[in-house]
């Protein structure tokens, strides 16, 4: 059960409350910094009638509360001015690893010639072999930035460990929490706190109700500007890097009012199959995409095999433009208009 409390509702009234659910054998928890107490095992609310400070109540069936299509039923945010939400469509594109000035800056122009609003970029990259290249770091972020800056694009880049929290938000305009750390739980936490909108990636073994339990672990912390990313999970079958969930897309748009982006980059790990289900998952609804691309495939230094080149890329958007009647959503900034 969600329950709203009345605006300047008192802390000893909060204390009165959660102690009486406490009585009565229910855990409840406080949205930090909102008037909502969240008791997810309360589904009768006669016993709180006497409460005069209760606004009023949600029950909500699933064990996730917030990221539930019962608490709200759409999310809608601003980015530098672009709308995101469940009724939008955003195009997210750029490296898997910033890797050069050439390289993001060549990226970049594109990227804007093209009217796509987001740039992505990983600085501090999740690499399985300690071996392999781990990105430049804060060099990576400033190029990033640079380029950004340069052609009026906004920031998708990866937040890795929370030491690095004050460093990568000065950067980021959407944080980009991984497969690898979708259930580092206190990460999450920490990050319902801030003030930043997060790109909430599956982890790569998670359910869909483990997902939304993570996305409610952003939100109890206060911060609503979520997206999730389906970006494949893994399975006993070598012959693909993951295998992407499509379905899951309505299926989370049945149950969230949390936007959903589908990355069918580290879903497929193939740059011949990217084109497909990146359509596929726009067709499936999809509130948008992310595509790692290259200015040279073969030589990137990470997902050199997923990354679609500008010329697919181009390919890419301009089938996707000619499916608009059949994706029913406007697509990034340059097009939208609310529906
Ligand atoms: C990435 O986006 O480059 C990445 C590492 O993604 P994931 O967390 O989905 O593996
Ligand atoms: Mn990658």
């Amino acid at each position: 059960m969600i329950v709203f409390l009345k605006p300047h509702t008192s802390t000893s009234q909060i204390a009165e409350l959660q102690m009486a659910l406490k009585q009565m054998g229910f855990e409840s928890h406080m949205v930090h910094q909102k008037e909502i107490c969240l008791v997810p095992n309360l589904k009768d609310s006669s016993s709180l009638s006497r409460f005069s400070f209760i606004d009023s109540v949600k029950i909500i069936d699933t064990n996730f509360q917030l990221s539930s299509i019962e608490y709200k039923k759409e999310t809608l945010f601003q980015v530098n001015g672009i709308q995101v939400g469940t009724h939008f469509s955003n195009i997210i594109a750029g490296p898997c690893s910033v890797e050069s000035e050439e390289q993001i800056f060549q990226t970049a122009a594109f990227l804007a010639k093209n009217n796509i609003r987001f740039i992505r970029g990983g600085a501090y990259k999740p690499r399985t072999s300690p071996y392999s290249f781990r990105g430049l770091g804060k060099e990576g972020l400033k190029l990033l930035s640079e380029a950004a800056k340069q052609y009026n694009l906004s920031i998708v880049t990866e937040l890795m460990d929370l030491s690095l929290l004050d460093e990568v938000q000065q950067y980021a305009d959407i944080i980009q929490i991984g497969s690898r750390n979708m259930a580092n739980f206190y990460m999450l936490g920490e990050l319902g706190k801030i003030n930043k909108p997060i790109l909430l990636k599956r982890g790569m073994q998670a359910k869909v109700n483990e997902w939304l339990l993570a996305a409610d672990y952003i939100m109890s912390g206060g911060n609503e500007n979520l997206i999730l990313c389906e970006r494949g999970i893994r399975s006993f079958d070598p012959m693909s890097r993951n295998v992407m969930d499509v379905a899951v897309i309505p299926l989370i748009q049945s149950i969230s009012h949390l936007p959903i982006i589908a990355d069918p980059s580290h879903g497929t790990g193939d740059s011949s199959l990217v084109p497909v289900m990146a359509k596929a998952s726009m067709v499936a609804g999809a509130n948008g995409l992310m595509i790692e691309i290259h200015p040279n495939p073969s030589k990137a230094l990470s997902d050199a095999k997923q990354a679609l080149s500008f010329e697919a890329f181009e390919s890419l958007l301009s089938d996707i433009e000619s499916l608009k009647p059949a994706i029913q959503k406007p697509i990034d900034a340059t097009y939208s208009v609310a529906i």
